[in-house]
């Protein structure tokens, strides 16, 4: 017994139907996620704090408020975004009209992770719904909170013979890739997007996979370390270290590492206190299975600040290692946790090989009061994103697209980027139906003299 194929044929019934494809469709979907949004703000900050102990500043500020943007923009936008796009002609199709047309892909999914467990599921989908499609959303199992109410009260803002919300875990999700999908938008760790990569390929369906990985951040010898300090430690460890663009070790001489460390251990009692545990800013592990993964992790290189740790509570305090070899788990694997290791180079060359040696990462980092190292860091490395002296690049600006590179995803998406992702580019020419004369030059027989074209 298939327990997606009912839901999957009434939507491929409603997309063949035609009712997504009008503007007026479109927006009425839209306003109604503008809705939910509002009317939800509480259960969604509730269902935030119960899955990972997310304070309402933090909810608001990566969460709800993004995704309250992202679907003004696109209400905003819509019919802009929607025109055909007229692109330049040649003499030879002068008299013909000639555009790109953006036309809805058919029935999409997108698979969200437990993280940003509200942003990674509602953003894609404002533009797979602005874009005119059909959508299934399968949100985390792991956090609970919020599938619940992506999946009890969500649908009833939106058309539901149009889209529908699945649940499950890995297997499910795997059952549910045997169908054909006209595109999948993938968010998660890099093991299971090959995963999905391998089912769509199956269908020649295309994927958008928004991948993790490790994030370096290079500190520079000629910087201001409290500053760096402040900033480096409040992306680390927002969310309990659980983003997906946290910067994920730092890079610096052992001069600027001395300079750093007690400017870190200020930063982090600044934000959370002489007992972090207690603070009311500082989010938990969202699983054990996350927590114990981490807590291994704690015994690698040397614990200078934090390492306390309490399965009860997922509690991980915010920490830093030193004397970190590369060949330990901790610079092996991505960390997603509230750790940050600290690896020596001796000069901006040796970390640019340090990075450059390495998988293409989600995001990259560089402080410096010299502009010079930071372009550098920009000119010479590859990563999906890329900040200079600040570390939340991708929660300003829809106008900015969020997207790995190699190991770290392929596809993008926020704003008009998220719309184009959903959207046929569709290459169309229409000709006058008369002027056959014209034509009649490209007709054989090819004579010689046509040869001299
Ligand atoms: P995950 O890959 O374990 O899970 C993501 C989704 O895939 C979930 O809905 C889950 O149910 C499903 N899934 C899990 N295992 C599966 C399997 N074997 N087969 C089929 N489906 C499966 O990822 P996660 O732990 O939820 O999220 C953490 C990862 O996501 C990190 O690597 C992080 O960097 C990445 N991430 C990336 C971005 C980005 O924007 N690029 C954003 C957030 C998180």
């Amino acid at each position: 017994m298939d327990p997606f194929a009912d839901t999957l044929r009434r939507l491929r019934e409603a997309f063949g139907s035609g009712r997504t494809r009008p503007a007026e469709f479109r927006a009425e979907q839209l306003k109604g996620l503008g809705r939910f949004l509002r009317d939800n703000k509480q259960l969604l900050q509730e269902a935030l704090l119960q899955d990972l102990h997310k304070s309402v500043f933090e909810a608001e500020l990566s969460e709800l408020i993004i995704c309250q943007n992202e679907v003004d923009l696109a209400l905003k936008n819509l019919h802009t975004w929607m025109k055909d796009e007229p692109v330049a002609k040649s003499l030879l199709v002068k008299l013909d009209s000639v555009f790109v047309r953006k036309e809805p892909l058919g029935l999409v999914l997108i698979i969200a992770p437990w993280n940003y467990p509200v942003y990674l599921t509602l953003v894609p989908l404002v533009g797979a719904l602005a874009a005119g499609n059909c959508v299934v959303l399968k949100p985390s199992e792991l956090s609970k909170g919020t599938e619940k109410v992506l999946a009890k009260v969500l649908p009833q803002y939106l058309d539901q013979s149009c889209f529908a919300v699945v649940l499950g875990g890995p297997q499910e999700t795997r059952q549910l890739l045997e169908h054909k999908f006209d595109y999948v938008f993938f968010t998660g760790n890099p093991r299971v997007g090959r995963i999905v990569m391998a089912a769509a390929a199956k269908h020649l369906t295309p994927v958008t996979l928004e991948l993790g990985g490790k994030n370096p951040c290079y500190v520079d010898d000629d910087c201001d370390p409290q500053t760096v300090a402040n900033r480096v430690a409040w992306f680390r460890y927002f969310n309990s270290g659980q983003t997906c663009v946290a910067p994920d070790y730092v890079l610096c001489s052992p001069d600027t590492q001395e300079r750093l460390l007690p400017a870190l251990q200020r930063a982090i009692t600044r934000f959370y206190g002489e007992d972090p545990r207690s603070s009311p800013s500082l989010g938990r592990i969202i699983s054990e299975k996350h927590f114990r993964r981490l807590r291994g992790l704690l015994g690698c290189g040397r614990v200078v600040i934090g390492g306390q740790s309490d399965e009860s509570d997922r509690y991980i305090a915010p920490t830093v290692l030193v004397d970190v070899q590369e060949t330990e788990p901790v610079m092996q694997e991505e960390i997603f946790g509230p750790i940050l290791p600290i690896v020596n180079v001796r000069s901006l060359d040796e970390a640019i090989d340090f990075i450059n040696r390495r998988e293409k990462p989600l995001a990259l980092y560089a402080f410096s009061n010299s502009n010079q190292v930071v372009t550098q860091m920009l000119d010479r490395t590859s990563s999906g994103i890329f900040g200079g002296n600040q570390g939340f690049v991708h929660l300003i600006l829809p106008s900015l697209p969020l997207g790995g590179v190699g190991n770290s995803g392929m596809g993008r998406y926020r704003g008009k980027f998220s719309f184009d992702t959903f959207s046929h580019h569709r290459a169309s020419l229409l000709s006058p139906s008369g002027l056959e004369k014209l034509n009649e030059l490209y007709y054989p027989p090819y004579t010689a003299s046509r040869q001299q074209l």
